[in-house]
């Protein structure tokens, strides 16, 4: 079953994900200009330059262009795990639920997954679980997080609680990796580099194609061997590509003009959560939007989020997603203006007071 594609004469103001930025005229303009070659052969200088300027930005030796932050974390598995090795990681984790079974199908690695808050798992949490290996016990590999993390409402991981989980991941003889799709985010809401979060990690990577902008792609970083490694699984499964440039100049473009504005979505995120408030029924914390995404319930109006967010689109025409029975999340991006968030506030607030009516 895929999701059906919404009737696009309904759709005014789309809050359904940040995969839903379009590139900008700037930025289309950036990536027609593109020095290109073929990235195969490392000779796309766009390629390289981005590769060059993301593992900088991130402290890691080299990186990787990749064509989506899912065959990032796949191939981050690849190169960590062998058959049979376990990964660790908190039970919300896109690999768990958005990424077809990669690890079992393309590593033979079993996903393990601990309940956090917000996504955020502890050291004593791994110290628990990490046993060695025995005849029966597979062992673990690798220790996976997620920052931002994206189920739980885009949570920032707290730096020290993720050093101490990494601390802990090292002394046991494992691998650590970052999902790092919202890593920007983190950054931006929290005032902490990037360099300092990546620091602690084995791996780690970003996605272009989110908050930041650019149409497609993720950058995946780490050691000179692992990247070698990792560029052997990027041939195996399809993902090298040739005149990429056009794409990785996207993301050059992305870093350099769209790290900073992602505070407008943060605040945007927040004059929601704040607006929506006070509707019947709604119930949203406005201090638990700490980034780009507001998580509500809707409970309390006596629908559920399907039929909210059904009613949403068809008499309003905003698109929010579900990701539970209650539960609904709404997420400005690059190209959602505060007038639209206010039009989707008044329209939520409207729905609510219509179910209340009812
Ligand atoms: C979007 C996302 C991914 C996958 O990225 P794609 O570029 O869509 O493949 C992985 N992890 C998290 C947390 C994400 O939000």
């Amino acid at each position: 079953m895929y999701p059906e594609p919404v009737d696009s004469s309904l759709l005014k103001i789309d809050l359904y994900s940040d995969t839903a930025t379009k590139p900008t005229r700037e930025m289309r303009d950036f990536m027609c200009a593109a020095e290109v070659g073929d990235e195969q052969r490392g000779e796309d200088p766009s390629v390289n330059e981005l590769q060059e300027t993301v593992a900088e930005m991130l402290g890691k030796e080299a990186s990787l262009l990749l064509p989506s932050g899912t065959m990032c974390n796949q191939i981050a598995f690849a190169v960590h795990c062998r058959p049979g090795d376990m990964v660790l990681l908190e039970r919300n984790a896109h690999p768990l639920h958005s990424e077809a079974g990669g690890a079992a199908v393309l590593s033979s690695a079993t996903l393990y997954p601990v309940d956090g808050v917000n996504g955020h798992f502890t050291a004593d949490q791994v110290a628990e679980e990490v046993q060695p290996a025995t005849r029966y016990w597979p062992g673990f590999r690798l220790v996976a997080v997620e920052q931002t993390t994206n189920r739980p409402g885009g949570r920032v991981w707290p730096l020290e609680q993720m050093r101490a989980v990494c601390d802990a991941a090292h002394e046991r003889d494992l691998q650590t990796h970052m999902d790092g799709a919202r890593l920007f985010n983190a950054v931006v809401a929290s005032g902490i580099s990037a360099l300092d979060y990546a620091e602690t990690f084995d791996s780690l990577w970003i996605d272009l194609s989110k908050g930041l902008g650019a149409p497609i792609g993720g950058v995946l970083a780490g050691s000179t061997g692992f990247i070698e490694a990792a560029w052997q699984w990027k041939q195996r499964i399809g993902g090298a590509m040739r005149q990429a440039g056009f794409v990785a100049a996207a993301g050059i473009y992305a870093l350099k003009h769209n790290i900073d504005r992602l505070a407008d979505d943060h605040a945007n995120a927040r004059r929601l959560a704040v607006g929506i408030s006070d509707a019947p029924g709604i119930q949203v914390n406005p201090d638990e939007v700490e980034t780009n995404m507001v998580k509500f319930d809707v409970a309390g109006t006596g629908a559920s989020s399907k039929e909210f967010a059904s009613r949403l689109l068809t008499g309003w025409g905003v698109r929010v997603s579900t990701p539970g029975p209650a539960a609904i999340r709404a997420i400005p991006y690059l190209g959602i203006s505060r007038d639209d968030v206010d039009e989707a506030t008044r329209a939520i607030c409207s729905l609510a007071e219509e179910l209340a009516r009812e």
